[in-house]
């Protein structure tokens, strides 16, 4: 394994730090006022508009997809520095329409869809011109458990009736948001893993509403995480992403790289906490020294500097193993990384609120809210335990014989 960036990764990498630290990060209060100016958390602010313009001038644009096409096509373990940097930068990433739920709806795009859907529904979102959202999780099921999905997606002649009751439906509140890539039953009769179907149905189909966006500890933004209701929708049968009784296959297939994406940014949000602590702890001074000449302090980030490393060391390795065997060949590194990164990313953040005092958990930096979003880490895409239980049974694999019942 040689995890050395290459020359086209370094190029881009510094690319995008200058991109970051020169329109980004300045645009970052920008956005904050027009935001509030709108009186709407989910208004989508024209400085935005001006980053994405400006990222695809520079060629930072769909840096996430290998497909050479549609982007500088580059490796998964090219992409993870990027990605990294990202993570420190939240608005650099929609800002290079590399951001979630999209990210993962064009992968399932640029894998199943038909000539049709790719005109229809992947170029407008390859164009930065729309976004979209992905309804699995539905609020009576346990949804980790994606064979447990109830909705139901009937077969009517040249169409298909949807009925379905989701939540956590991220970025469904945005006014751009244009389709969703729903999961429902299709064959209730069929085996477990073939019952699910993929539609593709247009947020303006008669019968689609959004009840509510739910806070995520108390905050609600950017696209929101919402309830949908899709009742009685009728889409045409070429609105069928894959092939019948697919669904599942898809859902897996989707979250292979996002998963990946996310345990990036999650390296990249630990880095960014672990720098401020540096600097703070630096600069305030507590019984006679700096807070950084505490020993506990110096431990804290000795702990996270060899925590970060190790899970960047185990992101890369399953990045590598994504681009040379394969997503079903790294699955259990994809699984590893998943727990580690979230775990990664929530313990060093921790720290950092802590070595920030009541600062830290406040609005004027960032830590709080880079906290919150860690939180979910563990849940999105999956809880830990889920992975942990994929990682345990291979472990377990072969030792059958040892069983006494
Ligand atoms: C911020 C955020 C954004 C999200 N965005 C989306 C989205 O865009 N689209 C979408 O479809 N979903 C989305 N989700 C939903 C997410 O994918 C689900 O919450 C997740 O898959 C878990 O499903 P569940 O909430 O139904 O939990 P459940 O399935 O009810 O599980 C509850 C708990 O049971 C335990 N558990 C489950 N399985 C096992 C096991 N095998 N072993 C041991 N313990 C277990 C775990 O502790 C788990 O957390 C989002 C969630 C959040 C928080």
């Amino acid at each position: 394994m040689d995890f050395a960036p290459s020359a086209r990764t370094e190029e881009l990498r510094g690319q995008l730090a200058d991109f970051v630290r020169d329109r980004v990060d300045p645009a970052e209060a920008v956005y904050a006022e027009q935001v509030a100016a709108s009186g709407d958390p989910h208004f989508h602010p024209p400085v935005m508009e001006d980053l994405k313009a400006e990222a695809r001038a520079r060629g930072l644009w769909n840096l996430f997809l290998p497909e050479s096409e549609y982007g500088p096509g580059l490796t998964n373990l090219e992409y993870a520095p990027l990605c990294e940097l990202m993570g420190r930068s939240p608005l650099s990433q929609e800002a290079t329409n590399c951001s979630a739920p999209d990210t993962g709806n064009m992968e399932a795009l640029v894998k199943f869809a038909t000539p049709l859907q790719v005109e229809q529904f992947l170029r407008p979102l390859l164009d930065g011109e729309t976004r979209s959202c992905f309804a699995m999780t539905e609020p009576w099921v346990a949804s980790s458990d994606a064979t447990n999905i109830t909705s139901r997606i009937t077969r009517d002649g040249d169409h298909y009736v949807v009925n379905a009751h989701k939540w956590w439906t991220s970025g469904a509140a945005s006014s751009r948001c244009s389709f969703a890539i729903l999961m429902g039953v299709s064959d209730p009769d069929a085996d477990r893993h073939r019952r699910h179907s993929m539609v593709i149905v247009p947020f303006d189909t008669p019968g689609v509403s959004v009840v509510r966006s739910l806070p995520v500890f108390g905050h609600d933004a950017g696209g929101g995480h919402c309830e949908t209701l899709f009742e009685d929708v009728r889409i045409p049968r070429e609105y069928l992403l894959g092939e019948e009784g697919g669904g599942f296959a898809i859902a897996q297939a989707r979250l292979g790289p996002g998963r990946i994406h996310h345990c990036m940014r999650a390296i990249g949000m630990a880095e960014k906490a672990l720098r401020l602590t540096c600097e703070r702890t630096q600069q305030r001074v507590a019984f006679g020294k700096p807070i950084a000449d505490q020993g506990t302090i110096q431990a804290h980030i000795a702990e996270s500097r060899i925590e970060i490393e190790q899970a960047r060391l185990l992101t890369m390795k399953a990045a590598w193993l994504m681009d040379t065997v394969g997503a079903k060949g790294a699955r259990f590194e994809i699984a590893a990384i998943k727990v580690v990164a979230a775990r990664l990313a929530t313990t060093v953040i921790d720290r950092a609120i802590q070595a920030f005092g009541a600062a830290g958990v406040s609005d004027d930096w960032p830590l709080a809210s880079m906290y919150t979003h860690a939180r979910t880490l563990h849940l999105v895409d999956g809880p830990d335990e889920v992975h942990l239980q994929q990682i345990a049974r291979r472990e377990l694999r072969g030792y059958e014989s040892f069983r006494t019942t």
